[in-house]
């Protein structure tokens, strides 16, 4: 069967810099994985290379057979890729309702609406009327990702969603993901913490100074494994 996400060998550069040397990646439909990895690894690279705000012009990007790399961001979009971005970035002047209907613009066919959201996290019902901007930086995170959801993405990719937030708000936020892949939804999630990325992806993907250091089912991998693939330390 045709795999939703494949990248074979991708690069990327900032100038002289490079930051990605052949990362070889796939996301089988319905599934969910993770990328983790220290700071400066990669892994936000990753994510604008697939969605179009790093060039990847002449490279091998598909999603669901279709070669998106070189494509502009909004026709990745329309391909079927929505991404979370870090630090939620919600429009401050427009309410909670009016931010998650903006995802809805030329979205397409599938689970999710504006119903469904609310379904997923019920905190927000009573708040749509409020601006983005008067929720709490958990109820933020909501929208943002109700708000790509409505897009009905093949994958919807996240970008470090429980950085600045509360290990309890955590805990919500991570609950959405079984529900959002229980409506057929992959999720392609970047994590800095490990516990919560092995708790929630069927496979994990370790980043190291631009490379796949390792990978593997979440429930196959060792800490100890993980560690050496994170620190490059034993
Ligand atoms: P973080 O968790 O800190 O976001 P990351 O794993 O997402 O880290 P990237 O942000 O992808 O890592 O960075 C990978 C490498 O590319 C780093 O060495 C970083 O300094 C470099 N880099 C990232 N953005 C730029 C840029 N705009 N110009 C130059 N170098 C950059």
């Amino acid at each position: 069967m045709t795999k939703l996400l494949e990248t074979e060998g991708l690069t990327a550069h900032y100038g002289d810099f490079q930051a990605l040397f052949g990362v070889d990646m796939t996301v089988e439909h319905g599934e969910t994985v993770a990328i983790i990895g220290a700071n400066g690894a990669g892994k936000s690279t990753f994510l604008r290379s697939l969605t179009g705000l790093q060039s990847t012009k002449g490279q091998t990007i598909r999603l669901d057979g279709q070669p998106i790399a070189g494509l502009a961001p909004d026709k990745i979009h329309k391909a079927g890729l929505a991404m979370v971005p870090e630090g939620r970035r919600l429009f401050p002047s427009l309410s909670v309702e009016e931010n998650l209907l903006i995802g809805a613009a030329g979205k397409r066919k599938g689970p999710w609406d504006l119903k469904a959201v609310y379904e997923l996290f019920p905190d927000l019902v009573a708040k749509k009327n409020n601006p983005g901007t008067a929720l709490s930086g958990g109820q933020q995170q909501m929208v943002a990702i109700g708000r790509a959801l409505i897009s009905n993405p093949k994958l919807l990719l996240c970008d470090e969603i429980s950085l600045g937030l509360a290990p309890k708000i955590i805990k919500d936020i991570y609950q959405a993901v079984p529900l959002i892949r229980a409506r057929g939804t992959a999720i392609l999630v970047v994590e800095q913490d490990v516990g919560q990325a092995m708790a929630v992806a069927d496979r994990i993907y370790c980043f190291m100074e631009g490379r796949v250091s390792l990978s593997g089912k979440s429930s196959e991998l060792t800490r100890a494994q993980i560690a050496q693939a994170y620190f490059g330390t034993e």
